[in-house]
């Protein structure tokens, strides 16, 4: 038994290459959400306060388009601006700046612009993902700026986001990595298959590197196939050029899986898959926080034990979780190193004796929410 302990605390050391924090971002990707934005953004479902959206190629739907997705970053505390860079274009920018690096930013973008009706995975499905992004990462603190960014005019020509990357250059902005996608929920053969377009400039492998890492070490049902260099045909291209590192995320277009509906008002939430959007979505959202870098999340384990007593640890059927501090605990959950939510228990007001008797031995996070604080600790379960 002794070093099966020791063999645990061994893995609990080693095995999570990425933060116990950005297993829990992915968690909280939700479905149901990234539905509901799809509905609206495409137009099959209105939106609370602006309606039904009208097609995001006329200049009435483009104008909704903005207002809701403006609206949703605001409603996240982001700095928000819509850039009016010439008279029929308009980038939606929310800026989430870093604590640590806060002149060094990571870009995470789609295009809103359409060319028809509906156009829900030309691109509904990036536009949803940058807003889920938004809805969670913006909860934490990250040391380099995030800039959530949707572009105006990519089918026109990437004008958008050329001419946002242009005026970065002009300012000597340091963009440190870009993510693009640009139809993400098209698996017409189900196979669970995305590419990854990294061109050929050296500088983009650290982006590449670090999606590749966050999708070894999570359980993600997702593979990819990476393009070199990849098609220019969407906004990432307009970054390359200027020498800014970028990646594309897309569906298998180049493997023979292209979306028959393209461009069509036949390119409609029912012809996407929405599982596979959801975890692409997964991927990229754990890809951004890894990149950003949580801040202090070295100080999580130290925090939480201040103000809560978590005990016995290894433990093996319950874990007790007990104030010591006065704080209103909204929800108490357990997730797997991979960031798969296991156990969710209602919270009582004192002390919490949470069943873990169901769970196979390992190592694993409990995650503690109060109404002003997230903490989290790993534990071992013998
Ligand atoms: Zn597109």
């Amino acid at each position: 038994m002794k070093n099966y302990i020791l063999l645990l605390v061994f893995l609990l050391t080693f095995t999570s290459l990425f933060s116990q924090t950005t297993s829990t971002i992915i968690a909280e990707v939700d479905s149901d959400t990234l539905l509901t934005t799809l509905e609206v953004l495409s137009g099959e479902k209105p939106s609370a306060s602006f309606g039904t959206i009208p097609n995001r190629k006329t200049t009435v739907g483009k104008g909704v388009t903005r207002s809701y997705l403006e609206q949703k970053l605001a409603s996240y505390g982001l700095d928000t601006e819509i850039i009016n860079y010439r008279s029929t274009g308009n980038n939606v920018i929310g800026v989430q700046k870093g604590v640590k690096y806060p002149d060094s930013t990571f870009i995470i973008c789609a295009h809103y612009d359409s060319v028809d009706d509906f156009c829900a995975d030309d691109n509904a499905s990036g536009t949803s993902t940058v807003l889920e992004a938004a809805r969670i990462l913006s909860k934490y603190k990250f040391e380099y700026t995030i800039v959530y960014a949707l572009w105006d005019e990519e089918e026109k020509g990437l004008i958008g986001s050329f001419n946002y990357a242009r005026t970065a250059k002009e300012n000597n902005e340091n963009i440190v990595g870009v993510l693009n996608m640009d139809m993400i929920g098209y698996d017409g053969n189900n196979d669970y298959l995305f590419e990854v377009h990294i061109g050929n400039n050296p500088i983009n492998a650290r982006l590449t590197d670090q999606l590749t890492q966050v999708l070894d070490e999570s359980d993600l049902d997702i593979e990819k196939s990476i393009q070199i260099p990849g098609t220019d045909r969407s906004d990432h291209n307009s970054f390359w050029n200027l020498d800014y590192p970028a990646i594309f995320i897309t569906e298998a277009f180049f493997n023979n899986d292209f979306n028959p509906t393209y461009h069509t008002s036949n390119d409609r939430i029912s012809v996407m898959s929405l599982d596979y959007h959801f975890q692409i979505s997964k991927l990229v959202i754990g890809t951004l926080s890894e990149l950003a870098v949580l801040s202090n999340t070295s100080d999580i384990e130290d925090v939480i034990d201040i103000v809560f007593e978590i005990y016995p640890n290894p433990t093996e059927d319950f874990i007790n979780l007990k104030k010591k501090k006065n704080v209103v605990i909204t929800d108490i959950k357990v997730f797997s190193l991979s960031g798969r939510e296991l156990l969710s228990v209602n919270p009582n007001s004192y002390l919490n004796i949470i069943d873990i008797a169901n769970l196979e031995s390992g190592v694993y996070f409990l995650v503690v929410n109060t109404s002003t604080k997230r903490f989290s600790k790993t534990f071992v379960k013998i």
